[in-house]
């Protein structure tokens, strides 16, 4: 008899984006006539630049040759790809990153969702109020994330980031045992200065804390003072595991490759206290026996990304984004909206006027000017009482949602 893992069925068995798509199915049938425009895109919607596209065309002639075809590549990635990592990526930062310490992988939902195999299944966790669900989740299907009362999870610490913080969270004043930060922030768009992320080494350092950085949106930081990996700070590498995707920063979600750093000095303690162990190591074993390797395809367009066109290339699809989010945080302020985020990320986190909660202003948008968004309370309690725009659409739909939003929200709603 095959029992089955009952954490699993503590799991909401209703996923924010089905349940979205689930309402606007229901406005399309109901408002054919309306051309209804989504903001709410979590999903990258510009084609893949030429110097990619061109490094994959070669990469399949040589798969299609006997000599220069390639099987299973080695678990962590290919060299080529590593060593471009480290030397684009960290190397111009002043961080020293051995290519051993680089893990490729097929994106960072896997990593961020199977880190937490390689630690104890009751260490405490912290996540930030609103989250990326992946981090939660994860952690409910092993037990880590104990049982859900009032919709807070009896294990989770939660730190809230609120308009009244800045959206940055405070630190915890008790010990923590892991900890997830993603910034810049899915989904409040806002970001951690070098002081504010130097406060979360120190205290992980303090605490023996081990820190989940999640810097997927790190291409969209455009201010100087931002930190681009945890790693600028000192004393990072004794404390944190960061995890890097191409997804957004070159539309590679449907291509699949991303990389996880995990740095030799990192360790954790055995349960008697007597041993520290390597996570490189662990991870590495696990990699190794549940991983076969990104395709030699994807990497071979990831690593296309570093050279001189495609770095300009994919610059330019982020340009044009960020365009879209600087045309939507403009119009929004111009109606009298309170919005965050959107300046070093492709979110803006919108205040819902009067107060309105997150899934009714969903539906009044829907409902009055067809434009979705995301409701904030999706991505966690504090969430509530906000909506997610993405930058990640057309500039000819931002613009006609900005109009039908700003002639309805003129007219008194
Ligand atoms: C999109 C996203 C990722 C990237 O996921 P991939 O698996 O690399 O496509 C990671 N973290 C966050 C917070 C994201 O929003």
């Amino acid at each position: 008899m095959a029992l089955v893992n009952e954490h699993y069925l503590k799991l909401s068995n209703s996923y924010l984006f089905a349940d979205i798509a689930r309402k606007v199915n229901a406005f399309k049938v109901s408002h054919p006539q309306t051309r209804v425009i989504s903001l709410g895109i979590g999903d990258v919607t510009q084609p893949l630049c030429p110097a990619v596209t061109e490094a994959m065309h070669r990469a399949v002639d040589e798969m299609s040759v006997k000599s220069t075809f390639h099987g299973y590549g080695p678990e962590r990635g290919y060299e080529f790809l590593r060593e471009a990592i480290v030397k684009n990526d960290y190397l111009p930062r002043g961080i020293h990153i051995d290519i051993s310490e680089v893990f490729v992988n097929d994106g960072a939902k896997s990593d961020t969702g199977n880190i937490g195999e390689i630690v104890r299944w009751d260490n405490s966790i912290g996540v930030t109020d609103p989250v990326y669900p992946v981090y939660i989740d994860s952690n409910v299907m092993c037990g880590r994330a104990g049982t859900l009362q009032n919709g807070r999870w009896s294990n989770v610490n939660y730190l809230p980031c609120t308009a009244a913080n800045g959206f940055v969270p405070a630190i915890p004043d008790h010990r923590v045992d892991m900890i997830y930060l993603c910034y810049p922030n899915n989904p409040t768009g806002t970001v951690l200065t070098k002081e504010q992320l130097r406060k979360w080494v120190r205290y992980a350092l303090d605490n023996d804390t081990l820190i989940l950085f999640d810097a997927a949106y790190e291409a969209y930081i455009h201010d100087d003072d931002i930190p681009h990996s945890i790693y600028e700070i000192k004393g990072a590498k004794k404390c944190a595991i960061e995890f890097r995707s191409y997804s957004k920063t070159a539309g590679f979600t449907g291509v699949r490759c991303g990389y996880t750093v995990v740095p030799k000095e990192l360790t954790a303690v055995t349960l008697d206290g007597k041993q520290r162990v390597e996570l490189n190591r662990l991870w590495d074993r696990r990699q190794s026996t549940k991983f076969n390797g990104t395709s030699y395809i994807s990497q071979r367009a990831a690593e296309a990304i570093y050279t001189p066109e495609g770095r300009r290339q994919v610059k330019e699809v982020i340009y044009y984004y960020m365009g879209n989010a600087a045309l939507m945080l403009e119009s929004l302020a111009a109606m009298g909206i309170e919005v965050y985020g959107g300046r070093n990320a492709p979110y803006l986190w919108v205040k819902t006027p009067e107060g309105v909660g997150s899934w009714k202003f969903f539906e009044q948008l829907l409902y009055s000017v067809g434009v979705v968004c995301t409701p904030g309370v999706g991505f966690g309690p504090s969430g509530e009482g906000y909506v997610r725009f993405t930058a990640f659409g057309n500039r000819e739909d931002c613009q006609e949602a900005m109009k039908r939003m700003g002639e309805w929200l003129s007219s008194g709603r």
